[in-house]
């Protein structure tokens, strides 16, 4: 990850003379670096701004400024907002208004109007929230005392999810093959999406990604071999096959470099030259970062990559997810979800085990993978559909529970959920929405941060929690077809 960094933009204005105006800069300075403590982000204190061009410089500068992932503007005093136009007309970076004050009391001994002038948030904020409203500015407001707990977390959260509008506009996919033929969900407008989030996705020939695993040497898959049992359970003789994919991992991986790309999708339609499908190279290149896809869904696999980053330490727990069976019997009603392969162990409950089974689908031979259970918790699922001139981001909440039986004979990594906000309704509700089978499961990104990233990259963000109904929901997406075709 880039070290990325946060701007403290603080408005003012010179009628309170320089005496006011240098507690307000030396107070904002305190601000900044006691909240960059405790944030995942430094926040930089940039200016006591006063004038129309203090602002238009410093946002100019935010622009250029590739480590700056957004701006966290306050006004301690009064700051007319009519001189923020002319910068906030040109910004392009994530933007977060933090209504707070500087003291948490009102000092009643001590109140006179010197404390007012230095603790106007109330009505500084207040002005400068007019502004945004009014150029209908995608931003994220946060008020609260800026030494809570609760506060900081928040803003924390947010950084992370401007952390994913700077990744997504940087993300490079690699595609091997096409998407599954014939398969409606996986396919989208690739310029659309590069207008929108940034992603470039294009398409490398599966004959040089075998044309690469030949060339990978002995010495570097015995490498891959102990990266892998330094990690996981070796529970197969048959290690050629394990061999396999350190090769395919190895070579998948250099090619991606070669691009800079930190995602990919392939699909077992077309894996000319390859004997194995991957199963645990992709696993073990999801748990370093890289956003996966299978059946050629570039989508889901720049959307892992991104959630990756927004996650804890830039890799959190998030997970390429596929629906794939229900147990329907009242009172244990829940999810399965698994992939032919490909689940990322950054969902593991306990340490992966390295197998080796049949696929049951493709014409390939047994490909080694990781078998684990998902662990318990509260999570999201997330799918990005492409409805034809917008982009929809459809997130649901889920709880993970510990899988209720073992599945002995079933040879992957499973999950086990209960949607929001049961499981019919959920379901009633992720189809009317148009979500895919394919989805990003995240134990480590809340729905908050999600919805957030989707305002700051404008599309559609649609989210099913405990109180959703059919009915609301379908009001909800009837009203937000006709304000996208207003757009
Ligand atoms: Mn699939």
């Amino acid at each position: 990850m880039k070290n990325y960094e946060f701007w403290f933009v603080v408005g003012s204005q010179f009628l309170y003379g320089p005496e006011v105006l240098d507690i307000v800069a030396k107070r904002a300075q305190e601000m900044a670096a006691e909240l960059s403590k405790s944030l995942p982000y430094p926040l930089v204190y940039k200016v006591t701004a006063k004038t129309n061009k203090e602002i238009r410089d410093v946002i100019r500068e935010a622009n250029f400024d590739e480590n700056c992932a957004g701006i966290i503007t306050w006004c301690h005093t009064f700051s007319p907002s009519k001189m923020w136009i002319n910068g906030f007309a040109n910004l392009q970076k994530p933007y977060c208004h933090l209504a707070t004050q500087y003291n948490m009391e009102i000092p009643n001994e001590e109140i006179d109007m010197d404390f007012m002038n230095l603790n106007q948030a109330a009505h500084g904020d207040r002005e400068h929230g007019f502004i945004a409203a009014r150029m209908r500015m995608p931003r994220k407001i946060i008020a609260g005392y800026w030494k809570e707990e609760g506060v900081q977390k928040r803003i924390g959260d947010w950084m992370k999810s401007a952390v994913g509008v700077a990744f997504s506009k940087q993300l490079k996919v690699m595609r091997f093959g096409d998407n599954m033929r014939e398969v409606a969900v996986t396919e989208g407008d690739k310029v659309e999406v590069q207008i929108k989030l940034g992603w470039e996705v294009n398409t490398w020939p599966v004959g040089e990604l075998v044309e690469y695993m030949n060339a990978v040497t002995e010495e570097e898959v015995d490498a891959q071999m102990a990266a892998y049992e330094a990690k996981y359970e070796m529970a197969t003789d048959d290690i050629a096959t394990v061999r396999y994919q350190a090769r395919e991992e190895i070579a998948i991986k250099k090619m991606m470099d070669r691009e800079g790309c930190l995602a990919f999708s392939n699909t077992f339609q077309d894996l000319y030259g390859m004997e194995q499908l991957p199963g645990i190279a992709s696993q073990d290149l999801m748990a370093q970062g890289y956003g996966y896809g299978g059946e050629g869904d570039w989508k889901v696999s720049a959307m892992t990559a991104i959630m990756k980053a927004m996650g804890e330490n830039g890799n959190g727990a998030s997970a390429f997810m596929e629906d794939y069976t229900y147990h329907l019997v009242p009172g244990a009603k829940n999810s399965l979800g698994a992939h032919m392969l490909e689940v990322c162990p950054s969902l593991a409950a306990a340490k992966p085990r390295i197998e080796v089974h049949p696929l049951g689908i493709g014409d390939r031979q047994p490909p080694a993978r990781l078998v684990f259970e998902g662990k318990e918790g509260d999570a999201i699922v997330v799918s990005l559909v492409d409805m034809g001139g917008r982009l929809r981001l459809i997130c649901q909440d889920i709880h993970c529970v510990k899988p209720i039986m073992d599945m002995p004979n079933l040879p992957v990594a499973r999950v086990m959920w209960q949607a929001m906000p049961d499981l019919e309704t959920g379901i009633e509700c992720w189809i009317t929405a148009g979500g895919a089978h394919h989805s990003v499961l995240s134990y480590d990104v809340s729905a908050e941060q999600m919805k957030d990233w989707a305002r700051m990259m404008d599309i559609e963000f649609v989210h099913i929690t405990k109180d959703t109904t059919v009915e609301s929901l379908e009001k909800e997406l009837f009203l937000n077809d006709l304000a996208w075709k207003l757009k």
